[in-house]
């Protein structure tokens, strides 16, 4: 199962210890190395969700949602 739920509106990591989704952006998640779940303040280390899988997915969402922005411009 891929922790990391590839749909822009809700975008996150779901936390393994009381499996709320910890809502962040792909940006965030790319560029930072940790983030904290809201709920139960379990540090998670991003770096662990950096399989080739995991940033393949959120690639995928990038691109969807690039192309959704540039249909918008014409
Ligand atoms: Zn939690």
């Amino acid at each position: 199962m891929n922790p990391i739920q590839a749909n822009p509106e809700t975008t996150g990591v779901k936390c393994p210890r009381c499996s709320e989704l910890i809502k962040t952006s792909i940006q965030e998640l790319i560029t930072s190395s940790s983030i904290r779940c809201p709920k139960c303040s379990l540090q998670l280390v991003i770096d662990k969700f950096k399989s080739k899988e995991a940033l393949s997915a959120l690639h995928k969402v990038q691109e969807v949602q690039n192309r959704v922005n540039s249909k918008s411009k014409f």
